[in-house]
């Protein structure tokens, strides 16, 4: 049971989604992803029976699809071994039973049955001191949590919520973040993640106010007490007084005149006052619902994040599927670029498919994005052809994430020809050149970026990963989210390095991490020089537009060449502070005034 959360309480996080929220709080189980319990009417249970068999029906086949797969691709007796107990235990006719038996005498939903059964093996088993009988609970868990998100994935998991709620977790993954129904969320709060995890990015562009690494909110906040969530400062309150709470409405009320004055100009271009024109692009997650990228005044799309295709779904997409969405974002932006990264799975970013395939220690540090897709060649074959087709329709270009060797780069562009030539014979029309870009988030790209420039067209700076990897800093993690520093000397001169090698190896370069985002750190990546795209969540963009069209270009570079001058991320942040004031009022949110609320 929590602690009764103290009235007033002020919990101080990190800011991931801009906005206020202010609602009755709702906190999830910490283990699994809202699993709720429902009653069910006498006439659903067979129902209900049947869409738990279902589940168990496709864990098992992913199961045996990646079981598969690890014989192909990965061999080695351990894997395939666990699989098949995996496999075992969703046979097991006890525990079949026992969850009938859950789901007909106390008539909950198959999600809560089956976390109610799973407590009772762990507590019985957590008496026997025998360590065979510890690791086959190990085996029970990791097998049951496939078979939970299996059923989740089946339903509408919030579907329950009845009123719109403040979502308080431990954790919420970026594929439990998918599953929100906007409509009932109206914020999040979380203990865990970093500014740039992506659970705090997909609520960026749902548009909740989100704030997460809140480290201890969880277990002072209980389900119906009042919260107030301000994903701009990263503030949350905790049964507020009369006084906040008239404090944040107020507050909120501004962030909501603010936002509507700003999207009164969406439509003008971002020129600078000595009339440099920066092209503001939008990062997407989804080709749901494109709308909102003519709402935000996008140019374009800078950052497909097309992994999330495969994070909804409980199996792969397979090509047409894929096709069919690329060429819907293609013909949507009639000309105007597309830029479609291919998957970055793994990482914080599992796909349901694909967890379980062998837990890896440090997932960020593991098989990754390009990686994955190399060690996936098939898959990636696929997800090439759907992109290659849809470039028929469309500005259409690829992009490739985490590259970190020459040769990653090489081996992607020729597996890029295989698929190209496959195409050619076949008769199906793409366009040819198609524009390949990579993605800079890795030290060692920056240091070799000069070679990576003679083997691609354009480079895209991920200052998230790119950050992580500099700083030897977990992204989700909350305790070294400290280190996420932007404008650390060691970033900066990074960031400089790369676009100095992308002008003398002849290739475009543009930003799309979440520093692209932010007004301040914007300026700094135009005063470099040679950036001259950006591109941020959607909902970031009138006030780039606003803030560059009201800038000189020539300060910009000036305040850049002096950062690199100094040694101390102190002394950077000072003179920023100081020096943006001059340059821009202080009428602008930013990283850098955070500290200020
Ligand atoms: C980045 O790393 O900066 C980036 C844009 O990619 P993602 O956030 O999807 O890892
Ligand atoms: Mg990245």
């Amino acid at each position: 049971m929590n602690a009764q959360a103290t009235n007033g309480r002020i919990v101080k996080g990190i800011p991931a989604s801009a906005g206020i929220a202010i609602g009755k709080a709702y906190v999830l189980d910490e283990q699994y992803f809202c699993v709720l319990r429902q009653l069910i009417a006498p006439e659903e249970i067979e129902d209900e029976i049947e869409r738990f068999h279902a589940a168990v029906e496709s864990s098992q086949q992913e199961i045996n699809n990646i079981r598969e797969g690890a014989l192909e691709e990965m061999p080695g007796e351990l894997p395939v071994m666990l699989l098949n107990t995996h496999a075992q235990i969703l046979r097991d006719p006890t525990l079949i039973r026992e969850i009938e038996e859950h789901i007909r005498k106390e008539k909950h939903n198959a999600e809560w049955a089956l976390k109610t059964v799973l407590e009772e093996y762990s507590s019985r088993f957590t008496k026997i001191r025998d360590g065979y009988f510890r690791d086959r609970l190990l085996d029970i868990k990791s097998a049951v949590e496939r078979l939970q998100r299996n059923l989740i994935l089946s339903e509408e998991v919030d579907a329950s919520l009845v009123e719109p709620v403040i979502l308080v977790a431990h954790d919420l993954t970026p594929a439990d973040t998918l599953k929100l129904d906007t409509r009932k969320v109206l914020g999040i709060a979380t203990d865990a993640g970093g500014k740039t995890s992506h659970a705090g990015i997909l609520a960026a562009s749902m548009d909740i106010p989100a704030v997460v690494g809140l480290k201890t909110l969880a277990s002072g906040v209980r389900t119906g007490d009042t919260l107030i969530v301000d994903g701009s400062s990263g503030m949350v309150v905790s049964n507020p007084s009369r006084e906040q709470f008239l404090e944040y409405n107020t507050k909120r009320q501004k962030f909501i005149y603010a936002d509507k004055e700003l999207h009164e100009q969406i439509d003008l271009d971002a020129t600078t006052l000595d009339g440099e024109t920066v092209r503001i692009m939008a990062n997407i997650e989804s080709s749901n619902d494109l709308s909102h990228l003519q709402k935000h005044g996008a140019e374009g799309v800078g950052l497909f994040r097309t992994e999330y295709l495969f994070l909804r779904s409980a199996k792969q997409p397979g090509e047409e599927e894929q096709y069919q969405d690329y060429r819907k974002l293609a013909e949507f932006l009639e000309g105007k670029e597309a830029i479609i990264r291919t998957f970055d799975l793994g990482g914080d970013k599992l796909a349901n498919f694909n967890r379980g395939q062998g837990a890896e220690q440090n997932p960020a540090l593991g098989l990754r994005a390009i990686r994955f897709s190399l060690a996936h060649v098939s898959m990636f074959k696929t997800q090439l052809r759907a992109i290659l087709r849809a470039s028929a329709h469309g500005n259409i270009q690829i992009m490739y994430p985490l590259i970190t060797t020459l040769e990653e780069l090489q081996q992607a562009n020729s597996i890029l020809d295989e698929v190209k030539e496959d195409l050619r014979k076949e008769g199906i029309p793409f366009k040819d050149p198609i524009r390949v870009g990579i993605m800079i988030e890795t030290p060692s790209s920056v240091m070799i970026a000069r070679e990576l420039a003679a083997h691609c067209d354009f480079f895209s700076i991920g200052t998230n990963d790119l950050i992580q990897y500099a700083m030897a800093i977990d992204r989700v993690n909350e305790w070294v989210a400290y280190l996420y520093q932007p404008l650390s000397p060691a970033i900066l001169r990074m960031l400089q390095m790369v676009i100095r090698a992308a002008g003398e190896g002849g290739v475009d370069v543009s930003v799309c991490g979440k520093m692209a985002g932010d007004p301040v750190y914007a300026l700094l990546l135009l005063g470099f020089g040679g950036v001259r795209e950006l591109s941020m969540d959607p909902h970031s963009i009138p006030m780039m537009k606003k803030t560059i069209r009201s800038v000189r270009m020539e300060d910009a570079r000036k305040m850049a060449s002096r950062v690199v001058e100094l040694g101390s991320t102190k002394e950077i942040h000072d003179y920023l502070r100081h020096s943006i004031k001059e340059i821009l009022g202080k009428d602008l949110t930013s990283d850098l005034f955070e500290d200020d609320i």
